[in-house]
């Protein structure tokens, strides 16, 4: 955006050792970890209230327990796994051993506030209904960012930048980063929160198929007894004004739950291009889904958020006690986010390509070899790719031949 018309001598600015942009998972993360080694740290948010509105279905596995203490305050279901129904009906029942605890669905309403709230705690400000609009460049170096804070116009300077501004990011590109997406790799995404229904109580469920939701996939996630995150999410270059996520979920919630009752309506988009390119420049930093760091084949980003917040986080610190602002001193965050969690989104990006690649009979021979209970050692996508290779070895063999 250029600025330059907008800025006057009055301005009022202030400094900061780094602003980080976006009160999600992935900013308040990083600056929660930032300022636990002692920094000075601003994180701003547009919206007026943290976690709200959700954009979200809300399940994540219990890996969550690294990085923030569990309270039942925010978790609203407590799951087995999930059930997957492929396009003919075959169920895939997936759990982990010897728990019945694999997955949580949050009330991301609070558990965003908390989030904000931990950072606050180690020190970092945060500042609601400040919305950033701009980079300040000074011989075109990264210097800040430009905010509209409750009416007000500011300069927030900041030796760095965090981008953490969602799936919607314009941090990154400001700053230089190229962080668009092709239609067809962001997911357009409609649902509903429903009470007067009865999903499973122990299970998130996913429904594959054309009719259901072409190139993605239907969801439910129990939010409690009678209440669910009823979704649908269908690729960007699919979607149009006669199929709209929204017809499809009106069409899947017509079937599931005629009887339910709808309390809240989203729409949101899902990043599933695989990471950014470059994750960092000079002074700036992408996180969370402005990073693009979302699985490609679950859409989970929530995990891949704090993961690279806390990364980012400590590698910031580090840049910031060094004096060392350059792209080379942050690139420890881009290879040591890669080496943690890279290979795993690059890995589901080819076998997103393989899966949409697949017409529907051969999609439904794909789910024939997983059908029934499937026991794995942890909730992640690491060990799912590996279930759904041992048992279907083709799999394999393709995603091998994409590779080269
Ligand atoms: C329908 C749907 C269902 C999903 N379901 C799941 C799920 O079940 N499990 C899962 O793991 N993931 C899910 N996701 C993905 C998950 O929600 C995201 O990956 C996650 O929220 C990413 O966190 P983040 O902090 O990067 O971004 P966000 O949570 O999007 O936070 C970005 C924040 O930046 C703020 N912001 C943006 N621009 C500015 C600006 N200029 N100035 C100030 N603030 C700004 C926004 O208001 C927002 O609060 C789902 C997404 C959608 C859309």
């Amino acid at each position: 955006m250029d600025v330059k018309g907008l800025i006057s001598k009055e301005m009022r600015a202030e400094k900061h050792d780094v602003v980080v942009v976006g009160a999600g998972p992935a900013g308040s993360i990083t600056a929660r970890t930032a300022a636990e080694k002692g920094l000075d740290v601003l994180l701003i948010e547009r919206n007026q209230e943290i976690g709200v509105p959700v954009k979200c279905a809300e399940g994540v596995s219990r890996d969550i327990e690294k990085f923030v203490d569990i309270d039942a305050k925010w978790v609203s279901a407590v799951l087995k796994g999930t059930i997957t129904y492929g396009p003919d009906g075959t169920k895939v029942i997936l759990s982990v051993d010897g728990t019945d605890a694999a997955m949580y669905v949050l009330e991301r309403r609070l558990f965003d506030k908390v989030l904000a709230q931990e950072a606050i705690n180690a020190g970092a400000e945060v500042r609601v209904k400040t919305d950033a609009y701009g980079i300040i460049k000074e011989r075109d170096k990264i210097k800040g960012v430009y905010a509209n804070a409750a009416g007000e116009d500011i300069r927030i300077f900041a030796d760095i930048v965090v981008g953490a501004d969602g799936v919607e990011s314009m941090i990154g590109r400001w700053g230089g980063i190229d962080t668009r997406l092709h239609l067809a790799d962001v997911y357009s995404c409609a649902q509903y929160l429903m009470c007067n229904v009865e999903p499973s109580r122990d299970y998130g469920e996913l429904f594959f198929g054309d009719d259901i939701a072409p190139r993605g996939y239907a969801w439910i996630f129990p939010k409690g007894v009678d209440s669910a995150n009823v979704g649908v999410g269908i690729a960007g270059d699919v979607a149009d004004e006669n199929h709209r996520a929204l017809d499809y979920l009106n069409a899947f919630v017509r079937d599931k739950f005629p009887d339910g009752d709808i309390i809240a309506q989203i729409y949101g988009a899902v990043p599933l291009s695989g990471p950014v390119y470059e994750t960092v420049s000079t002074g700036l930093l992408l996180v969370g889904d402005a990073a693009r760091h979302v699985n490609p084949i679950t859409g989970g980003g929530i995990l891949e958020a704090m993961k690279g917040g806390k990364i980012a986080g400590e590698v910031i610190a580090k840049a910031v006690h060094e004096k060392d602002f350059s792209k080379r001193r942050l690139m420890e965050y881009e290879k040591s986010w890669k080496k943690e969690f890279g290979r795993i989104l690059y890995a589901g990006m080819k076998a997103k390509q393989l899966l949409l690649s697949l017409n529907s009979h051969d999609f439904n021979k794909f789910f024939h070899p997983l059908a029934g209970d499937i026991r794995i050692k942890e909730f992640s996508e690491r060990a799912l790719l590996k279930e759904m290779i041992k048992r279907n070895p083709r799999i394999l063999f393709s995603l091998v031949r994409m590779m080269f």
